[in-house]
């Protein structure tokens, strides 16, 4: 992996830092319950990395586990939602995108359970939407819900 760029992030307090080497294999909205509530937000965007390109360089998450098999970290001092990890994409860290350095460098390239979205909640791009999950999914269509 020599060569490739290495993105670091961290968390509002600054008491977790990570980095990551090379791209990120996806990056997308998630508007499902759960992520909304880890996030506390209406969406949640994420940065899902390789776990093998990936590496914490400051500091110990908490984790709370959502669901059997499902890990969702924290700062434990300042609270920052960290990552999501599931025991059925070993592959991957999904990286709270707004934990990144820089987040406007690589912005999403799809939407994922959008049968989950809020009503009142719409983004204006035309990128492709997921009813539930995007692996070995199609999407129900591209750009804001038209109705
Ligand atoms: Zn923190
Ligand atoms: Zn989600």
């Amino acid at each position: 992996m020599s060569g490739q760029a290495v993105t670091s992030g961290r968390c509002l307090c600054g008491d977790i830092r990570y980095e990551y080497v090379g791209a990120p294999d996806r990056l997308f909205h998630c508007h499902c319950d759960s992520c909304r509530r880890h996030g506390s937000s209406a969406v949640a965007t994420f940065a899902c990395v390789f776990r093998d390109a990936f590496r914490f360089t400051q500091g110990t998450p908490g984790i709370y586990e959502s669901s059997p098999g499902v890990r969702r970290s924290f700062c434990p001092r300042c609270g920052s939602p960290i990552a999501y990890e599931a025991d059925r994409i070993p592959n991957e860290v999904h990286l709270y995108h707004g934990t990144l350095a820089d987040p406007g460098l690589v912005p999403p390239t799809a939407h994922v359970h959008v049968a989950e979205q809020l009503a009142w909640f719409e983004v204006l791009d035309e990128l492709p939407r997921y009813s539930e999950g995007m692996r070995g999914a199609s999407p129900i269509g591209h750009g804001p819900r038209r109705t």
